[in-house]
């Protein structure tokens, strides 16, 4: 595999850009490899500037669930352009793709077009915040909510209340009303813990103490940033139930998990709903737009109808609602769309499987994990062989396959990966040593 021309690139980038990109993770440095540079792509494909070709599971890391350059939805992208790249005013685009979603989301009664999924998530907490007149909030250690200040709280690494954030520049003042659970864990929820220094943890109040300060709860409905670790049993019915009986406001963050499990999402798939739900991703088609929505009394809160201000110059760009709106339409008109992305899943599933390694999967979201027991929290996949990891990525690359840089994200299955693709594939990991 030739790296040349990806190496030069990355080298220059690193003169302009932090680490050489605009996402950290894109820089490889956890599977110790350099950023390949994409060229272009098209179906299931991605080509490099070294002109290598690979059966791309990134997918833009979810995006792309019809695959790359869905003629469809590119020239849905292109007439948009045509008529105007912004208007900064309304368009009959807006509507098209709010009624699209609140068909498939029922519970977002109302809801507003954003341009990311940090964005998405930031309003929606500040709107549950507006609402209930609240001030904390809970998140589960190994969610990622997007890159907001009081969001950045990672696992072991804060206190509760005034959790310690875990990135540098994020203020103690803005994280102090992010309270920390562990995922799949009931007992944390209801007994939030403080994490301490040195990972001592000490139980503290339980909810019912804290049940009348927190605005809302947020979790990933299938956790799928600490690698794919979907929820046991009970558990989102759980936290439906709790947050019902304090009159905190369920989130759903289906930036990943929205159109990908269901066209519902996760609500639907695992069937509770939330309060209010973020949706990225897959609902932009590739371009740059997110929402958020839900319950209309909550979202009659948002400016200018309440007091809740939340804006955006781009924010329902006719380029990006022209991506999501044909994107959801072909996911519509393709029959037995979920059963079949289901099916090429299970059968990369099996594989790893019987090659012997661990995998979570969730619908088309799976990750290979380094270690012996089926990881059902952030602990347990922390606690995971990330080097063993690295190497299969590697292997992986080698064979011309595409797949996440790192053990703690999800691999994405996409409807235009054929039979022959999932047979190399599949090829590829029982070849892995
Ligand atoms: N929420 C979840 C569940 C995510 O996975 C992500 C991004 N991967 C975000 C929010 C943030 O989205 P964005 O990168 O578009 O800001």
């Amino acid at each position: 595999m030739k790296t040349a021309k990806s190496e030069q690139l990355y080298k220059t980038a690193c003169g302009f850009m932090p680490g050489g990109v605009n996402s950290p993770v894109r820089a490889c440095k956890a599977v110790g490899t350099v950023p390949l540079f994409i060229d272009h792509a098209k179906g299931s494909r991605i080509w490099d500037e070294d002109g290598n070709e690979f059966i791309d599971y990134v997918c833009s890391w979810g995006p792309n669930i019809l695959g790359h350059c869905c003629e469809p939805v590119i020239n849905a992208v292109k007439a948009a352009c045509d008529k105007g790249l912004t208007f900064g005013a309304c368009h009959k685009g807006e509507i098209t793709l709010a009624e699209l979603i609140k068909k498939h989301f029922p519970s977002m009664e109302m809801l507003r077009l954003v341009n990311s999924g940090t964005e998405a998530v930031m309003s929606a907490i500040r709107a549950a915040r507006g609402f209930t007149g609240r001030d904390k909030i809970i998140k589960f250690e190994g969610c990622y909510h997007g890159h907001s200040d009081g969001l950045l709280v990672k696992a072991g690494s804060g206190l509760m209340t005034q959790a310690i954030p875990s990135g540098a520049g994020v203020t103690e003042g803005c994280t102090k009303d992010t309270l920390l659970a562990k995922y799949n864990d009931t007992a944390s929820v209801e007994k939030l813990y403080r994490p301490y220094f040195y990972r001592v943890y000490n139980w503290e109040k339980l909810f019912e103490e804290y049940g009348s300060e927190i605005a809302a709860l947020i979790v990933e409905p299938c956790a799928a940033n600490m690698g794919v670790v979907p929820p046991e049993k009970g558990f989102l019915e759980f936290l439906r139930e709790i947050t019902k009986k304090h009159g905190t406001v369920l989130i759903f963050d289906e930036v990943i998990t929205g159109f990908r499990l269901s066209e519902g999402g996760a609500s639907k798939y695992f069937g509770v709903t939330p309060d209010m739900t973020t949706l990225g991703k897959i609902v932009g088609g590739g371009m740059p737009l997110a929402c958020y929505g839900g319950k209309l009394e909550i979202m009659q809160c948002v400016a200018p109808l309440g007091s809740v201000y939340q804006a955006g110059t781009l924010s329902g760009n006719p380029c990006a609602v022209a991506a999501g709106i044909e994107t959801i339409r072909q996911i519509e008109s393709i029959p037995n769309f979920y059963e079949e992305l289901d099916k090429k899943s299970a059968m990369i599933e099996n594989a790893i499987r019987e090659k012997g390694l661990n995998v979570n999967r969730c619908g088309s979201l799976m990750t290979v994990f380094f270690n012996d027991e089926r990881v059902k929290s952030y602990d347990e996949a922390r606690a995971c062989d990330t080097e063993s990891y690295g190497r299969y990525y590697r292997h992986m690359l080698q064979s011309g396959i595409y797949t996440a840089p790192s053990q703690f994200e999800a691999m994405f299955v996409s409807y235009a990966h054929s039979d022959e693709d999932i047979t190399k594939t599949i090829d590829a990991i029982k070849a892995y040593r």
